[in-house]
C-alpha cells in the first residue's frame, strides 16, 4: 500500500470569483483517508473534478464560519443525502471548531431535518482538545487569529507535517503549528502594500514559514490583484526555502 500523500488544492481563491479560482479547499489524500479541509463555495463541483465523491470523504476539517470556507459543506452533505448506496459506506466524520454544532443547529432550521447528524451518514464534532489521535494521522489545532472562533491545523502523518493556516493574521500560535512542516499552506490575501488586519501577506507568510523552520511554503487564499504582484519575489526576501503559489486541481506529493 502505498504511504505517499497527496495535497490537491480544490480552491485557491477569495470569495471575490475569479474564474480560476473557487474559495478555499483542499483534499489530503492517503492510502487509507481523503481529508477535506475546508469547503468553500465551488467545492463540490472541484471534488467531482478530481474524481472523489462526496461520500469518499472520510474527514472534513472547518477553519471557521466564514462563507469562502463553509457554504459548499451542506451542498456536500446534501449529496450524500441524496445518493443511494447498494452497501453502507462509514459514516462521515466533520469537525469544526468552537460554535459548530450551534451552526449546525442553525443550519437545520433553515434546511430541515435531514441535516441533523450523528447517524449512519455522517456525524458532528466540536474541537476541544488541543491534540487528537486518529487512526493514521494526529490532527493539532490552534487559536490564529481572524474570527473568534478561528483555528489552523497542524496533520501529522508519521513524520509528515502538513499545516493549513485557514484565514489568519500573523501570530505565534500558527508559528508553532507550522514548526518543522514539510509543507507549510499559509494563506496570502493581500499583497504586503495592500495587508489588512486577520490577513496574511506575503511577507508575514513567510516570515512564520522562517521563524517555524518549515520545508516549503505554498501560498494559497488570493483576492485578486494579489498573484499579479508576484508575491514569490517578497517571500523571498524571508523565506529560504521553496515557495509556491497554489492554483486549483494543483497537486503535490509527499513520499515520506
Ligand atoms: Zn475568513
Ligand atoms: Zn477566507
Amino acid at each position: 500500500m502505498s504511504s505517499e500523500i497527496r495535497i490537491k488544492f480544490l480552491g485557491t481563491g477569495s470569495i471575490l470569483a475569479e474564474p480560476q479560482r473557487s474559495c478555499t479547499s483542499l483534499v489530503i489524500e492517503t492510502a487509507k483517508e481523503k481529508i477535506l479541509v475546508d469547503a468553500g463555495p465551488g467545492t463540490l463541483h472541484r471534488l467531482r473534478d478530481i474524481n472523489i465523491a462526496p461520500h469518499n470523504l472520510t474527514y472534513i476539517f472547518i477553519t471557521h464560519f466564514h462563507p469562502d470556507h463553509v457554504s459548499d459543506l451542506i451542498p456536500i452533505l446534501f449529496a450524500i443525502r441524496n445518493t443511494h448506496f447498494e452497501q453502507p459506506v462509514p459514516a462521515l466524520r466533520v469537525w469544526g471548531p468552537r460554535g459548530f454544532i450551534n451552526f449546525l443547529h442553525s443550519m437545520e432550521m433553515a434546511y430541515g431535518r435531514w441535516l441533523h447528524g450523528n447517524d449512519e451518514s455522517f456525524k458532528f464534532y466540536e474541537l476541544k482538545r488541543r491534540l487528537l489521535d486518529f487512526s493514521g494521522f494526529r490532527l493539532i489545532w490552534g487559536k490564529v487569529i481572524h474570527k473568534n472562533e478561528s483555528v489552523g491545523y497542524r496533520f501529522e502523518f508519521n513524520r509528515t507535517v502538513i499545516t493549513i493556516s485557514g484565514d489568519t493574521g500573523y501570530c505565534s500560535e500558527l508559528t508553532r503549528l507550522c514548526r518543522d512542516a514539510d509543507l507549510a499552506i499559509l494563506e496570502c490575501s493581500f499583497p504586503d502594500e495592500l495587508a489588512v488586519e486577520g490577513h496574511l501577506s506575503p511577507s508575514l507568510a513567510a516570515k512564520i514559514a522562517n521563524d517555524a523552520n518549515a520545508k516549503k511554503l505554498v501560498l494559497t487564499h488570493f483576492y485578486p490583484g494579489t498573484v499579479d504582484s508576484d508575491p514569490i519575489s517578497t517571500a523571498e526576501k524571508f523565506f529560504e526555502g521553496p515557495i509556491d503559489l497554489a492554483e486549483d486541481l494543483k497537486e503535490y506529493v509527499l513520499a515520506p
